[in-house]
């Protein structure tokens, strides 16, 4: 059959299971059902299952399918799962709420120290700023709305909705095999309905399709059952696969690096020492990730997403105000058809922006700590930046989002390089001396001496960039507190409670190996070689390209005023052969021969982006494309 036929039959099997997972939402949408749910015990006394289609059948919350239409008990659990992994979803926001709600502060907008200490605690682990701040704002509206708080989340929001795909994941052989058939393709097997309502087992049928696996995916590794998400007219496969990987160590690192999130300067790096006796030294050179082009570009692309908005509102306005027989009326909504096509197109070029610099930045991070041959990469956690000012300027550039998907990758690609991520306590990372732990002054510029944010001061004699100085103390204060490491729940190394250690800085560049080549003899003993210069071509890009000629020879007949040999400027081929001298076709230099790997090629956001080059121990430049891949 064509793909086309296979995307109806895969595409009749979501909408099921979507319509009998919305069914199950539907049903237990309350903070009773929720609470139950979020308990983890089920009616009897025993613990809820992990799996979630197994966790809602012990509490008896079956998915039923529509009248009339007959489906496996295997469907059923793949529409249970969708089910759970939503309200499981429901039960984290839930708590979120519970917590800002029983914490609510007198002034919103402003939380004091206490009720910020007291909202930490109530909070579930690892909530992001950003999380706290759109539901206090959700609460917020709900309040103004409706003239008082909300009693829990299922009065703040209505029933999330189950998504169009199918998880073959909690189904059995009797619903989905996977097997492979060579290094590349895997071919998948699964029952699919011949209709939309398919009224007995008669219309369900097992249909056989391969899959072909990109290039990333290391030939025999273990492919796990996927998932099927159709649409456009084509099914897309979400595979996982697995391959055996012992997560890094957490302690006993020497080497480090340390990283800061700065305001243009999204990633700030040093790399730090752990010495025998016990001190960090810092090395002198600070790593940095300039997204300054990106980030503006991100900010005029949000100034025009709101200017976008602003003008369909009111043009929706003014359609609205109309008769529907308004012969303008028309116009309107075609006018609003395509400003909203537009806005469509500029909210995804803001994603793709996003998300190309939070993988290119975390790619030249882990390259970094690869080349310097650090094992552990530091990182503030974002859960503890403070939300004062400094977080506020923050989010007029890249917002939180931003930078969670910059940890997210950084992580993903660490661990396949077996280099440990920790979180340290984003606390005074900026404000303390790296050198002594006193507190330093911020200034403008290291020669315009005023109050400022950029350049850090100290009575030590510290004088450093603010992003730099941060990059140190955080490096330090990983590197010295190591012992204390965790692995949380989710998975993340991260350290709770440390302890400031003044670090050390290198006083001398290490030294070089390699040996001087003697001194080249000058004498004069024979006469200067004529030195042969290559024909030369300017290699500007503004320069328009110009044949050169050989200049008109002398004629007898007097045709000197004949135009020379070849191209003409109206002629665009030159017919026939021409007589001309050997040239060389100019070509283009890099304007910024710094710049991160795949800028050579001046695409995209790379023209906007300028890094600290990936440098070898010794300094060298290094050729290493990417990271090695593990085995
Ligand atoms: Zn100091």
């Amino acid at each position: 059959m064509t793909g086309r036929v296979l995307a109806e039959r895969v595409g009749w099997l979501a909408d099921l299971v979507q319509s009998m997972a919305d069914g199950v939402i539907v049903a237990h949408w309350s903070d009773a059902d929720l609470a139950e749910l979020a308990g983890g015990v089920g009616p009897e006394g025993r613990r809820l299952p992990g799996n979630g289609w197994m966790a809602l059948r012990r509490l008896g919350w079956a998915a039923v399918p529509p009248a009339g239409v007959v489906v496996s008990d295997r469907v059923r659990r793949i529409a249970e799962e969708e089910a759970a992994r939503v309200l499981r979803l429901a039960c984290h926001r839930r708590a979120i709420v519970a917590a800002l709600l029983a914490t609510w502060p007198a002034d919103p907008s402003a939380r004091t120290d206490d009720e910020w200490a007291a909202l930490r605690a109530a909070l579930p682990d690892a909530t992001d700023n950003a999380t706290i701040r759109n539901r206090t704002r959700q609460i917020t509206a709900h309040i103004a709305g409706h003239g008082r708080p909300p009693a829990d989340l299922c009065e703040l929001e209505g029933q999330p909705a189950a998504a169009r795909q199918v998880s073959l994941a909690a189904a059995d052989r009797q619903q989905v095999a996977v097997d492979r058939v060579d290094d590349s393709i895997v071919r998948v097997w699964s029952q699919l309905p011949t209709c939309p309502a398919p009224a007995s087992y008669r219309d369900w049928v097992w249909h056989a399709f391969d899959v072909v696996l990109p290039a990333i995916v290391p030939a025999g590794v273990k492919v796990c059952t996927p998932t099927l998400r159709p649409g456009d007219g084509k099914v897309r496969v979400d595979l996982p696969w697995q391959t055996p990987h012992t997560p890094p160590r957490l302690d006993g690192h020497t080497r480090a690096l340390g990283v800061d999130w700065g305001v243009n300067t999204l990633l700030t790096a040093t790399v730090a020492d752990l010495d025998q006796d016990g001190t960090v030294v810092v090395q002198g050179r600070p790593l940095r990730f300039d997204a300054t082009g990106a980030s503006a570009k991100l900010v005029r692309l949000r100034r025009h997403r709101e200017h976008l908005n602003t003008k369909a509102d009111h043009l929706a306005r003014l359609r609205d105000g109309r008769p529907t027989h308004h012969p303008a009326a028309a116009a309107l909504t075609a006018k609003l058809a395509l400003l909203q096509a537009e806005h469509t197109a500029v909210c995804a070029r803001i994603r793709h922006l996003n998300k190309a610099l939070a993988w290119s930045s975390a790619r030249w991070l882990v390259d970094q700590a690869t080349a310097a041959g650090a094992t552990v990469i530091y990182v503030e956690d974002l859960a503890t930046l403070e939300g004062g000012g400094r977080s506020r300027s923050l989010n007029r550039r890249l917002s939180g989002a931003v930078r969670g998907t910059v940890f997210t990758a950084i992580a993903h690609l660490a661990a396949k390089v077996d280099i440990a991520v920790v979180t340290v306590p984003a606390r005074g990372t900026s404000s303390g001396c790296p050198r002594c732990g006193g507190p330093v002054k911020h200034v403008k510029t290291p020669q315009r001496m005023v109050a400022g944010y950029r350049w850090a001061n100290c009575s030590c004699g510290l004088s450093m960039d603010r992003d730099h100085a941060a990059a140190q103390r955080i490096a330090a204060r990983g590197l010295a507190n190591q012992a204390n490491t965790r692995r949380g729940r989710n998975g993340n190394a991260a350290i709770r409670t440390a302890t400031d250690t003044p670090a050390r800085h290198q006083t001398r560049r290490p030294t070089r190996t390699a040996t001087i080549p003697p001194a080249r003899d000058r004498r004069k003993t024979a006469p200067t070689p004529k030195q042969i210069r290559p024909a030369t071509v300017k290699t500007s890009r503004l320069l328009p390209l110009r044949r050169q000629v050989p200049a008109p020879a002398e004629s007898p007949s007097g045709s000197s005023g004949q135009r020379p040999a070849g191209r003409t400027p109206q002629e665009t081929n030159p017919k026939g052969p021409v007589s001309q001298v050997p040239h060389t076709a100019p070509t283009t230099t890099p304007r910024h021969p710094h710049r991160v790997r795949g800028a050579a090629l001046g695409r995209g956001f790379h023209r906007h982006v300028h890094a600290t080059p990936v440098t070898d121990r010794d300094g060298s430049a290094s050729r290493m494309s990417g990271s090695p891949r593990i085995a």
